[in-house]
């Protein structure tokens, strides 16, 4: 149970950020949604998170902003006063292979997937040292643990992820707070709705249990290491991927 506490969700307005805002809403925490641009979206999160009988917040920032992570974390603290949780989820591709790909697209996912932990993480830690408690639960991927070809920038951002993670687990991990990162595998969201039906055939034969996940797996395994359950694990890399890195 979660009765009590505050969670921050960076990209919570759909996909796997959505689902981890749902679950830990229904588990009795009030819930920061961050989205980066679909308002409409955030919106309908919100209501569903305030139908669970608990608080949503919705807060408009772009993560990759330094000021605007900063405004972010402001405000849920105007909000809330604490900050218990915090799941930095956003993220974004631009796949192409590396002879072809512009230091745009290669530059933007590393702002986004990496340099957006860095930024929000950055405000969030002295709250948690005050509080001498905290959970933080960082998005990495199946792909920062493997690579796939087509994605240097994001196995990059999500490689950089892990290393990020376990540093910050040992820097403070005394004052209280827990630092690990999920690596999803294939996951049915719009991310993965884009694939054609061939790759995903593909994708679907190197998975040991045969199918693509749901958020919902990403949300539960997000839920354990941000509740009681978790209290005893830091600066570790929980695979829900069906079984591909092992
Ligand atoms: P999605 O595209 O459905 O959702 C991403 C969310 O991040 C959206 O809400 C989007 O608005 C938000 N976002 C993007 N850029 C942002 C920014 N600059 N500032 C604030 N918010 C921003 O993707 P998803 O599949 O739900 O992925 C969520 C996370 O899980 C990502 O970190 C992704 O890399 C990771 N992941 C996904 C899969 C998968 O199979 N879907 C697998 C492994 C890891």
């Amino acid at each position: 149970m979660l009765k009590g506490k505050t969670a921050l969700v960076t990209g919570a307005s759909r996909g796997i950020g959505k689902a981890i805002a749902l679950k830990l809403a229904a588990e009795g925490a009030n819930v920061v949604i961050n989205y980066g641009q679909n308002r409409e979206e955030a919106a309908k999160t919100a209501a569903e998170i305030e139908a669970l009988g608990v608080r949503a917040l919705i807060v408009q920032a772009d993560v990759s902003s330094f000021v605007q992570a900063k405004e972010l974390v402001d405000r849920a603290k105007q909000e809330f006063n604490t900050l218990d949780i915090l799941v930095n989820n956003a993220g974004i591709t631009r796949d192409g292979l590396l002879m072809r790909m512009s230091e745009q697209d290669f530059d933007q996912v590393i702002e986004v997937n990496l340099k957006g932990i860095f930024n929000v993480t950055r405000q969030v830690v002295p709250l948690m040292v005050k509080q001498r408690s905290g959970r933080i639960i960082n998005i990495t991927s199946v792909v920062g643990l493997l690579g796939n070809p087509g994605q240097t920038n994001y196995a990059a951002s999500k490689a950089g992820i892990i290393g990020f993670t376990k540093a910050l687990a040992k820097e403070i991990g005394s004052r209280g707070i827990t630092v690990n990162a999920v690596a999803p595998g294939f996951i049915e969201t719009a991310m993965t709705a884009a694939l054609p039906e061939k790759t995903v055939e593909a994708i679907k034969e190197n998975i040991t249990l045969k199918k693509l996940g749901k958020p919902q797996n990403v949300a539960d395994a997000v839920y354990f290491l941000a509740s009681d359950l978790g209290e005893y694990i830091t600066g570790q890399v929980l695979s829900v991927d069906g079984g591909m890195a092992y």
